[in-house]
């Protein structure tokens, strides 16, 4: 049974949830998985967390009582919820821009998905979050060049794709830079313990970030529908 949950400050928690020194309160107790789920009711410091992620499986039983191992495998599966989405949500924009050239309608997705699949296995091994952030960031420059050729109208694709893929690459590159620098919470430390912390504001940035991603390729499908009939 779930006992009254008291909540740990920073340097009460187990080490391997501290990977951030400046939320200082709102720790959960490592526990079983009924009570982990019961977490789901209470505030504490990654309630916000749970409930603007996408994979919540992470947030949600990041204090199991497992510790450490049940932690990065949990943070294992968290990176590959992340790789799926990058990976194959941008197939669509490769399709369209490339639709003309039949060898780089194939060679482009292609040195993507291997790009992709380097950059997963260096997140699941890295050792540190910005180390695990560096390992996306050769398929993030390929999606770069694609999406300014793009702007640039040297390849193919619907222009009007073109506004929601720059803001899906502004808006995810935000919400990566201040995941890792901490902001705002580094300025004034315990002040964004329940709420508005970097790691929410990423899970925000990332999800606007999807949803035009999801517009930009529904432009694109209907781009190539159209020039193919
Ligand atoms: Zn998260």
């Amino acid at each position: 049974m779930c006992q009254r949950v008291r909540l740990y400050d920073w340097a009460e928690s187990p080490t391997h949830l501290q990977f951030n020194r400046f939320i200082l309160t709102g720790y959960r107790p490592l526990t079983n998985i009924i009570c982990c789920v019961k977490s789901l009711v209470y505030l504490h410091n990654e309630l916000v967390n749970v409930y603007t992620h996408g994979n919540v499986i992470y947030h949600l039983f990041m204090s199991h009582a497992g510790g450490a191992v049940v932690y990065k495998k949990l943070l294992q599966l968290d990176m590959c919820g992340i790789w799926t989405a990058n990976t194959f949500g941008v197939l669509s924009t490769f399709a369209a821009s490339f639709q003309d050239t039949v060898v780089l309608s194939w060679l482009v997705p292609i040195v993507y998905l291997l790009l992709s699949t380097f950059s997963i296995h260096k997140a699941v091994t890295s050792k540190c979050q910005s180390d695990r952030v560096l390992a996306f960031l050769s398929p993030v420059i390929y999606r770069w060049t694609v999406v300014t050729l793009r702007v640039f109208g040297k390849i193919g694709g619907n222009p009007f794709a073109n506004y929601y893929l720059v803001w899906m690459e502004v808006l995810a590159a935000a919400g990566a830079i201040i995941n890792v620098c901490r902001i705002p919470e580094r300025w004034l430390p315990g002040r964004f313990d329940y709420v508005m912390n970097s790691h929410q504001i990423m899970h925000i940035l990332s999800f606007i970030a999807l949803i035009n991603s999801q517009w930009g390729a529904m432009e694109d499908l209907a781009w190539m529908s159209r020039t193919v009939s």
